[in-house]
């Protein structure tokens, strides 16, 4: 697991700015949760971690790595999205094997990472099924196995309870908590949820407009919002 430090991040798509110098630093076994409205930068900015697309200004780092010029297989970082993104034709177990496959872990060792993270997940009588045999909830674990695998320096989530519903999402968001306290694992994690925020994380970044407004822990943020925007989207006492 490492630190990440985002140094004045600047993403622009044509004349649009779309992040406008983002600095956030978080430590080791942090869960940064980013938070604002629809359009306000929080996939691009994930995506600039990742590596996804390139960056128009500043620097990434992961733990003391400048990452700017990486690729995203060599940033150490897994991803979970809202839609899954399992390969339908795989099994369950083949999906969470597949990148370990690729980077050529042995098969005994990948059993074996297979056998402890389904267990960790309750997915272990799901790994003959295909993706389209499963539910909504049980994808999304299934999505979650296949970065957990990888044991990255790095997960970042893009609302990934976003399709389920709410009694999932809730089940979901505790297992989730668990898992970070259980792996010490350094997490960014989209949502546009704000108890989910203030339930998650150890850190809580708002944007708007490409701006970051207040980088706090959620006490902070709830309690001493930096302006009218973080007061009222955090929905905080006046
Ligand atoms: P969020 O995840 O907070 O909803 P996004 O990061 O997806 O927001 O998008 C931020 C802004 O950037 C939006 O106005 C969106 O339309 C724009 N945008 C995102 N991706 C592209 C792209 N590939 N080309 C042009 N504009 C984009
Ligand atoms: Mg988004």
């Amino acid at each position: 697991m490492a630190s990440l430090t985002l140094d004045n991040v600047q993403k622009t798509f044509g004349h649009t700015e779309v992040l406008r110098g983002i600095n956030i630093g978080i430590e080791d076994g942090d869960f940064l949760v980013l938070v604002g409205p629809s359009g306000c930068g929080k996939s691009t900015l994930l995506n600039m971690i990742a590596g996804l697309d390139d960056i128009s200004g500043g620097t990434v780092m992961i733990g003391e790595e400048q990452v700017n010029h990486l690729h995203p297989s060599e940033r150490d970082i897994a991803m979970v999205f809202q839609s899954y993104a399992l390969y339908p034709n795989m099994s369950v177990e083949q999906n969470i094997s597949f990148g370990l496959e690729m980077r050529g872990v042995p098969k005994e060792k990948r059993d074996k990472l297979i056998a402890d993270v389904s267990a960790m997940l309750q997915i272990e009588h799901l790994l003959k099924r295909k993706p389209g045999q499963l539910s909504g909830g049980q994808r999304q674990r299934v999505a979650m196995g296949r970065a957990l695998v990888r044991d990255p320096k790095i997960f970042l989530f893009d609302e990934p309870l976003s399709n389920l519903d709410a009694k999932l999402r809730v089940d979901m968001r505790t297992e989730i908590k668990r898992l970070h306290q259980r792996l010490k694992a350094t997490i960014v994690y989209v949502t546009h949820d704000q108890i989910e925020a203030m339930t998650l994380a150890t850190k809580i970044a708002i944007m708007k407009d490409g701006v970051l407004q207040q980088l706090g822990s959620p006490e902070q943020v709830y309690d001493d919002p930096a302006n009218v925007f973080v007061a009222t989207f955090m929905g905080s006492p006046s």
